[in-house]
């Protein structure tokens, strides 16, 4: 296989608030040429992970900001490989995670496309500017190749109104554009296509639930391949317990942290996206660690994971009241491809639904997409790893192609 970069190749940045992820993909054959990791920018231990066809670099050190996470992420590229500047990618998928009501279709980024990702950023506060800086940079050093901006909100862009708008003061939230847009859209439209295709069936004819059930967790209610309710709301924060927030909370929770605990708005965003969740209940996020505990018998980490699956239980069963008929749930990301005791006790009691998970099938690990449930269920049960880099790499490629 030749090393040089070739025109089928895109390059996908996903920056987080204080990561970037990146891949260099060939999105017709699915392979990985290069992959890599930045974490902790802005800290003193900041650490990047690249690996080039499996030749592994790690760089310790400090990363200031995403400017200079971009700039020793391109130095890789260049001293290790791939040499981006000097091959012909074609296009850089960018992952933006708020569109806002701008944008619900994957888009060539141009100066106009950038100032509107920029006027709808305190709608994001945290992902949309770092995403920018992702493409400033990446623009900067790679301008001749089609930057393509992917939006998280996308797939949720046309939830039904009653499934989209807070009961809050008509004015007030139409001023301030405060409504429900759903986020890992991206990956609740892959995992959802790619069970029809496994089951050889027509998008538009099924209804699914999918769990997306990573360090941020959200489930979406899918009905013939169109969206009509998810978890996240205005921002991330809603709807199921996930490794460091909250999920749903009072919002009376705010008055009293803000009146009686003094807190400022920004402490109370810290403790509810940061130090809640999981790591609030029991002091761990990572979920294997939890499962770990619940096994030895320690009491928080136990209610941690009751208090997890009571809101994940909730939501099903909203979910299968609202879509009537359910042909598929899916489970997908981090907990939802590895963790069976929790794909076993979300659906555990059920069978009056026409739910039954299949023991021994949940218990097998693998890695392509399968079904867990019984063949005398009626709703068919699956695990289907989200791959969001293939998407964007996927949608980069044809939003480029249509514009040639
Ligand atoms: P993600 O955000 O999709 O990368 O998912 C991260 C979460 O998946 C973390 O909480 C991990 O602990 C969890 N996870 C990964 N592997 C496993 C596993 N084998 N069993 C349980 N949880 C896992």
């Amino acid at each position: 296989m030749s090393d040089s970069v070739s025109d089928d190749l895109v390059l996908v940045v996903n920056a987080g608030s204080s990561s970037l992820k990146y891949q260099v993909l060939n999105p017709a054959t699915e392979a990985v040429i290069a992959d890599g990791l930045a974490e902790q920018i802005g800290e003193s231990s900041s650490r990047i992970r690249h690996d080039y066809r499996g030749n592994e670099v790690l760089v310790e050190g400090t990363l200031v900001d995403h400017n200079a996470a971009i700039a020793k992420v391109m130095e890789l590229f260049e001293a290790d490989g791939v040499d981006l500047a000097g091959s012909g990618l074609a296009a850089v998928g960018h992952r933006v995670v708020h569109g806002g009501r701008s944008f619900f279709a994957p888009t060539l980024i141009d100066a106009t496309v950038r100032s509107e990702i920029e006027r709808i950023s305190p709608l994001a506060p945290l992902h949309n500017p770092a995403n920018l800086v992702g493409i400033d940079a990446v623009s900067a050093l790679l301008p001749d190749v089609p930057a393509v901006a992917v939006f998280d909100t996308a797939f949720f862009h046309d939830l039904p109104d009653a499934a989209a708008t807070y009961a809050l003061d008509a004015e007030v939230a139409k001023q301030y554009a405060i409504r429900r847009y759903g986020f890992h859209g991206t990956s609740h439209e892959y995992v959802s296509r790619k069970v029809a295709e496994t089951l050889g069936r027509d998008y538009g004819d099924i209804n699914q639930i999918v769990l997306h059930l990573g360090n941020g967790a959200s489930m979406s209610a899918v009905a013939g391949g169109k969206a009509i309710d998810t978890t996240m709301g205005m921002t991330p924060l809603e709807g199921l317990v996930m490794g460091t927030r909250t999920g749903d909370i009072d919002a009376g929770i705010v008055f009293q942290l803000a009146r009686v605990a003094g807190m400022s708005i920004d402490d109370i965003d810290v403790l509810f996206n940061k130090n809640s969740g999981l790591k609030g209940l029991c002091g761990e996020n990572d979920f294997r660690a939890v499962l770990e505990r619940v096994d030895a018998g320690d009491d928080s980490a136990r209610l941690a994971y009751d208090v997890y699956l009571h809101r994940l239980r909730r939501y099903i069963g909203a979910y299968l009241i609202e879509l009537g008929r359910v042909d598929v749930i899916v489970f997908t990301a981090g907990v939802g491809e590895n963790a069976s005791p929790v794909r076993a006790d979300s659906l555990a009691g059920l069978e009056n639904f026409g739910i039954e998970v299949d023991a021994e099938r949940n218990a097998v690990r693998g890695k392509g997409p399968r079904v867990i449930s019984t063949d005398t269920s009626a709703v068919t049960i699956m695990v289907v790893p989200t791959n969001e880099e293939l998407a964007i790499a996927r949608q980069a490629i044809e939003v480029v192609a249509a514009t040639e």
